[in-house]
């Protein structure tokens, strides 16, 4: 399976769960700064994504969307 994930900058809060728990390593931290003074999560190699939804599940603010192809 195929996925790709959506993930809301603006909501992201720094706390790294979902590249910490992504087993495909397909997120990264980003080198820019949210509104809110938080480096956000971003997608990083998407290729690899299968859709999971491991990352979705694991954030607390509800930023990550997935999307299964
Ligand atoms: S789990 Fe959510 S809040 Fe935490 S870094 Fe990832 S996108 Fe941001
Ligand atoms: S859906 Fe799964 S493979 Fe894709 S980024 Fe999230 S945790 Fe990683």
């Amino acid at each position: 399976m195929k996925g790709k994930i959506v993930i809301d900058a603006a909501f992201c809060k720094g706390c790294y769960f979902c590249i910490e728990f992504c087993p495909k390593k397909v997120i990264r931290v980003s080198t820019q700064l949210n509104a809110k003074g938080y480096a956000f999560a971003e997608c990083d190699t998407e290729k690899n994504c299968t859709g999971c939804a491991t990352c979705a599940l694991v954030c607390p603010e509800a930023a990550i969307e997935v999307h299964r192809e």
